[in-house]
Formats: C-alpha cells, sequence, structure tokens
C-alpha cells in the first residue's frame, strides 16, 4: 500500500513547479488558483486568485477555471497543489504548474498578497443558495453585495425587480420616484401595501426593502427625473434598471446613460404583452437605435389610460433584475441586441435580433456631442432658442 509521502512523490513526478519568483512574473497573464481550505483563505490570498478548495476541484474546475489560460496552482506549502495539478491535468488543462512552497513561501518572500473580503456566517447562511452555484460563488456573492443599481421607478416593473435584486444581496439599491402610494398601485406593485397608502412610494420601498434584507442600502430620489438631475442621479451606478412608462424619459434615460457608460436593462408592458432588453452603451444597440423615433402619441397610450393584468409586470420585471444580476456577475448571455417579447394570452417568448444602427444619432460612429436636454412627446430636445414668433 502507497504511503502519503509515496503518492506525494509519484504526484510531483507528474507535474511541472514554479519557483514564487517565476510566478508572481506571470500575475498577470496566468490564472492563480487557491486550492486551500477557506479558513486559510480568508486569512490572506493573492490578489485575483480563483479560490476553489482541493475537495470541490473536480466538480469546479469545468465552470470555473479557463481552459485556454495558464494555471499556477497553490496551497499552504506546495503539496495540495501538486494533487490539485495532477487533477487538472486529468481533467485535460494542458498548462498547469504547482507553485512550490506555496502561500507560505510567497508570502515570507514578500509578494503581493490581500486578505479577501469575505462573508459573515449569516450571509453564508443567507446566500447559501447563491454559493452553491459555482458561477455565482462566494465572489460572485461579494461582488453584488458592492454593486450599485438604479430603479427608475418603483412601479409595477420596479417593484418586482428591487424585491429581487434586494433578496439577491444587490448592496446599493438607488429608487427614482415622485409618486405617493395610490389603493389603484397595489393590483401589481408589489412593494407597497394598505399601510402605505399616501406614502412617498420611495419611502415605503425602501420600508419594504430593508425589512427583506438588511445588507442593503437603499438610497431614494424623491424627484422628477430630468435633464437638470439625471447626470448626477445615475453617476456611479453600475447598472440601471428602466420601468419608466414613456418615450421622453427613455430618450433621456438612454442619452445620459451612453455619457456615462451605464448598461441599462430596459423593461415595458401593456395590457397582455412585454418586452425586455438590454442597451449596453457602445456594446450593442442603444434606445434610439431599436426607436429612433418614438410612434405618434395616438398609437402610444402611456400606462395610466391602457389596462395591464397585474402579473405582468411581475413577470418582465424579474426578467430585469436577472439582466442586472448577469450584467454585475459577468455571467451568460444577456439581452444586448436581443428583444425578448412576452404575450400572456400566448404564454409564448420570443427573441429578436436588434443591431446598432450605424446611423445612430445618439451612439453611432458619426453621432454628434450627446446633448442632455428635456423632450416633449414628440422626443425632440426643445430648442435652446425659442422660435421668432410668427
Ligand atoms: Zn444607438
Amino acid at each position: 500500500m502507497a504511503s502519503y509521502r509515496d503518492l506525494l512523490r509519484q504526484a510531483k513526478e507528474h507535474i511541472s513547479e514554479i519557483e514564487p519568483a517565476d510566478a508572481e512574473a506571470r500575475l498577470h497573464e496566468a490564472t492563480f488558483l487557491d486550492v486551500r481550505e477557506q479558513d486559510e483563505h480568508d486569512q490572506g490570498t493573492i490578489p485575483g486568485s480563483v479560490f476553489i478548495p482541493r475537495g470541490h476541484l473536480e466538480a469546479q474546475a469545468e465552470t470555473r477555471l479557463d481552459r485556454t489560460k495558464p494555471v499556477i496552482i497553490y496551497c499552504a506549502a506546495g503539496n495540495r497543489s501538486a494533487f490539485a495539478a495532477e487533477t487538472l491535468s486529468a481533467l485535460g488543462f494542458t498548462d498547469v504548474v504547482s507553485m512550490a512552497g506555496g502561500f507560505g513561501r510567497w508570502k515570507n518572500e514578500g509578494r503581493p498578497w490581500i486578505t479577501p473580503q469575505t462573508l459573515t456566517a449569516e450571509q453564508r447562511d443567507r446566500y447559501g443558495r447563491h454559493l452553491l452555484l459555482p458561477e455565482v460563488g462566494e465572489e460572485g456573492q461579494q461582488k453584488l453585495l458592492e454593486s450599485r443599481v438604479l430603479l427608475l421607478g418603483a412601479g409595477g416593473l420596479g417593484s418586482p425587480a428591487a424585491l429581487y435584486l434586494a433578496a439577491a444581496g444587490v448592496g446599493t439599491l438607488g429608487i427614482v420616484d415622485m409618486d405617493v402610494v395610490d389603493a389603484s398601485n397595489l393590483q401589481r406593485q408589489i412593494l407597497h401595501n394598505m399601510d402605505r397608502i399616501g406614502e412617498r412610494k420611495v419611502d415605503s420601498a425602501k420600508k419594504t426593502l430593508t425589512s427583506l434584507n438588511p445588507d442593503v442600502d437603499v438610497v431614494t430620489y424623491d424627484v422628477r427625473f430630468g435633464a437638470d438631475n439625471v447626470l448626477d442621479i445615475i453617476d456611479g451606478y453600475d447598472v440601471i434598471v428602466d420601468g419608466t412608462d414613456n418615450f421622453p424619459t427613455r430618450y433621456l434615460v438612454n442619452d445620459a446613460s451612453l455619457l456615462k457608460r451605464i448598461p441599462v436593462v430596459h423593461g415595458s408592458i401593456f395590457r397582455f404583452e412585454g418586452q425586455a432588453t438590454v442597451f449596453h452603451p457602445y456594446v450593442g444597440p442603444c434606445y434610439r437605435c431599436m426607436i429612433p423615433e418614438p410612434p405618434p402619441a395616438e398609437l402610444a397610450p402611456s400606462c395610466a389610460e391602457a389596462g395591464v393584468l397585474g402579473v405582468l409586470p411581475g413577470i418582465v420585471g424579474s426578467i430585469q433584475a436577472m439582466e442586472a444580476i448577469k450584467l454585475i456577475l459577468g455571467i451568460g448571455d444577456t439581452l444586448a441586441g436581443r428583444l425578448l417579447a412576452y404575450d400572456a394570452l400566448e404564454e409564448s417568448f420570443r427573441t429578436f435580433k436588434v443591431m446598432r444602427d450605424p446611423e445612430c444619432p445618439a451612439c453611432g460612429p458619426n453621432a454628434g456631442e450627446i446633448v442632455i436636454a428635456e423632450y416633449d412627446e414628440y422626443c425632440m430636445p426643445h430648442p435652446k432658442v425659442a422660435p421668432a414668433s410668427a
């Protein structure tokens, strides 16, 4: 029967080792893989490392490691990493080395290391179902907690989006809304309830969200969203979830988000039909690429005039929350360049390609300077100088 020493010797015969000095020279080109246990990792790790404890390596390597990049594996002293290198080679990774002396020697030699941000025991419990997903994990959850999402509207779309984003642990949720809660809102705006009728919507939203998840900092903007404040409000947010229901605001949000390069998750609803897409500035089309001009007013009734089945915004707003989370985590394919159309009566989803418009006046290569201006019902900027009266 082979002893531990025999196994280690055999492993080291099959794999390559790298000295910490040579590993540091490859810090930016290679994936550093930390295969120690959670408590060891929490006390200090190499910046930018992927953390997969040795026991989870086989299960998580496929989804969390990039096969096209070289992998430098380390543990505390260079033994577990030797076994881990053997495992990765068996899984078909071709450029894998184990760091001799491990993190202990790396640290003693004065090479860069950090104490990683870690979740508390309560957070590990709360977000346990996220942590089980290799695509999210502790690193992804940390990203969510550090992320900032701005919701335009605490109404039909904003309600489910805000609830799911708060539940997911998005650390900062900004909410722009200047309405008060009305009994007629409660058919679909599930952030609010009977006790809140007459209350500012942003205050009602904040109460609901902070009682759902104390990790979330809710920032409220009880103002009219306009050309004078849009750039200040959206500044510093990672994603905008647009739940507004009128064309002028959508054009305003579009132009401001292009200037600040913040992706917008768009959603809209009408009767039994909903749409969602992502406008990722200069990556995919923008709102003006998709809808260069607003439809005539008589064909575009506002939400106030049109009926809507209450569940519909729940579905579309949830899709918006999902897209926002994917953008933050950088996982999957977002709806950038695709319009998702949902028909509740048919119970069908269809996607349509939306291309960037090379002639787009906002994001096209020949677009002029973006001017943030108020739009009238035709969504044309108001003239800076009043037209001469006839
Ligand atoms: Zn465009």
